[in-house]
């Protein structure tokens, strides 16, 4: 039995216990600071993939009915897909190069696929009769299913028996002007551009600049990227 080795020998072993469970202890507020900052404030950084507060759209129709944006998570890229399962294949083939153009969009990527994948956001695309008589030559419409504002469900109806008589080009430009439509876009005011109230088949097909600006507007785009090439 050695008496001095006792008490003093425990003490340290106290003492080292109790500076370890400091240590322990630091790292674990280390560790829990860390996991918070590291997910991060819930609010994105502005301009990536999140509106720019006061965006504006440039050479917008202001008498046209508005767009509702679709619904997403800020912050984040986001898909939209397009349903073409009902189509007869000239226009599903349509909806895949207008969903190939419309990918060059920042933020968001526009997907053909034959059903709506469940809980995505989705537009059904169909071919439909023209409502003869009703003064018109409209080929295409769509219609968005909004709620407070937000899009969270599209149609866009093919009138192919017009669209039939059109060439490819200009079929493909109606397409792709109500892909635009369905995504949030509203009429241009520039009269050669895909998403003017008129288009034929000497329009260009392609959005342009413009385009692409305003789902910007409406989207953001991230932080180290402009338009896709
Ligand atoms: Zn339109």
């Amino acid at each position: 039995m050695t008496p001095d080795a006792g008490p003093p020998a425990g003490g340290r072993r106290r003492r080292g216990w109790a500076a370890g469970a400091g240590v322990v202890f630091a790292v674990a507020v280390v560790a829990v600071f860390l996991v918070v900052v590291g997910r991060g404030p819930q609010a994105p950084v502005s301009g990536e993939c999140v509106a720019e507060p006061g965006a504006e759209q440039q050479d917008v129709d202001v008498d046209d009915s508005p767009e509702a944006a679709w619904e997403h998570e800020p912050g984040q890229e986001f898909t939209v897909y397009f349903a073409t399962g009902g189509l007869p294949a000239r226009y599903a083939g349509f909806v895949g190069q207008g969903a190939g153009l419309w990918s060059h969009s920042p933020c968001l990527q526009a997907v053909a696929v034959a059903e709506c994948p469940e809980g995505e956001r989705c537009s059904e695309v169909v071919a439909a009769e023209s409502r003869r008589g009703r003064g018109g030559s409209t080929d295409g419409e769509s219609q968005g299913r909004d709620r407070g504002g937000v899009r969270y469900g599209n149609t866009i109806r093919l009138y192919t028996d017009v669209l039939d008589r059109e060439s490819d080009n200009g079929a493909l430009a109606t397409v792709v002007h109500e892909m635009g439509h369905a995504l949030g876009l509203v009429h241009r005011n520039d009269r050669g551009s895909v998403m003017n109230a008129v288009t034929d088949d000497n329009t260009d097909p392609m959005p342009d600049a413009v385009d692409f600006a305003n789902l910007t507007a409406i989207y953001g785009a991230p932080a180290d990227s402009a338009v896709r090439p």
